[in-house]
């Protein structure tokens, strides 16, 4: 796509990085069958969204070192699965995954979808997942600390996944889904599906081309940041404008925003920003502003 080369104005924030939704693959409960299944999940070449349950002897297998150098994230979904918490229960996990893997973590999942996780999250983390199936649209008022997600009935086949995709597609927006593991493992994963289903789900999810298929982090940045941005203040000089943001507490650095204009040339601190030619300026979030001048 040619540079825009009207008249400066414009300002607008792609939705979705330019793909059409988007999807999150989310796995709870640091699961023995999803460490089984690690390479063969791993192969699907998505970033994935791993909730450890710390407690568990199973967040100390090295699978999940693995899975943070294989660019998946690694989140938290308490030490000791209760309903139940003060926040401590909360921060020793954090506490075990950062200084095990050497990871910040940005994300919480709320063990069985308990409410008092919302307000937990709120101090600590840039999102928390729960378990209430809904879709996540561009500037719309989801609670961050309540994020809805869809979890599959057992067996699930990948039918049944995929209507989950297009129906996030058709409505231009962002589902997050919630496996607990895999069927034929001895874990007691809640509502196993089959690894096959599952696997030829995401290969359809990916083939369908115009799906942002990437972790609850990556997404969660993108969402919160444009709205960041959409509410940003705007102030004029010389024929210039600058829009000023604020970015969400607990927001991850090193975040970039697509953006297009109808013309003008785009600048963060004093330095113009290069036009990409598949249709976008990318904007950092961390600058907390942009100017736009004739
Ligand atoms: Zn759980």
């Amino acid at each position: 796509m040619a540079k825009p080369s009207g008249a400066a104005g414009g300002f607008r924030v792609i939705n979705w990085a330019g793909f059409t939704g988007a999807v999150s693959y989310t796995f709870d409960d640091s699961n023995s069958s999803q460490i089984q299944n690690y390479d063969t999940l791993n192969a699907l070449d998505v970033p994935f969204t791993f909730y450890l349950q710390t407690g568990k002897s199973e967040s100390t297998n090295s699978v999940w070192q693995r899975a943070l150098s294989d660019g998946h994230e690694l989140g938290n979904h308490t030490k000791s699965h209760s309903s139940n918490d003060s926040g401590a229960d909360t921060d020793a996990a954090t506490q075990f995954i950062e200084s095990r893997f050497g990871t910040k973590v940005w994300t919480m999942a709320a063990p069985n979808g308990s409410s008092v996780y919302t307000g937990i999250a709120r101090t600590r983390f840039l999102i928390n997942r729960g378990v209430a199936n809904n879709l996540i649209g561009p500037n719309d008022s989801t609670d961050p600390f309540t994020l809805p997600c869809y979890i599959p009935p057992t067996g699930a086949s990948t039918t049944v996944l995929d209507q989950q995709v297009t129906s996030a597609r058709d409505a231009k927006k962002w589902r997050t889904v919630l496996v607990h593991g895999f069927t034929g493992g001895s874990d007691g994963a809640y509502q196993p599906i089959g690894l096959q289903a599952f696997v030829d789900h995401v290969k359809h999810s990916k083939a369908l081309g115009d799906m942002w298929l990437d972790s609850v982090v990556n997404v969660g940045s993108y969402w919160r940041g444009q709205k960041a941005v959409s509410s940003a203040t705007t102030s004029t000089s010389g024929g210039a404008t600058t829009y000023t943001w604020q970015l969400p507490a607990n927001f991850p650095p090193g975040k970039y925003l697509r953006v297009t204009v109808t013309g003008g040339t785009l600048k963060q601190n004093g330095v113009p920003l290069n036009w990409d030619p598949h249709g976008y300026y990318e904007v950092a979030l961390d600058a907390k502003s942009v100017t736009l001048s004739p």
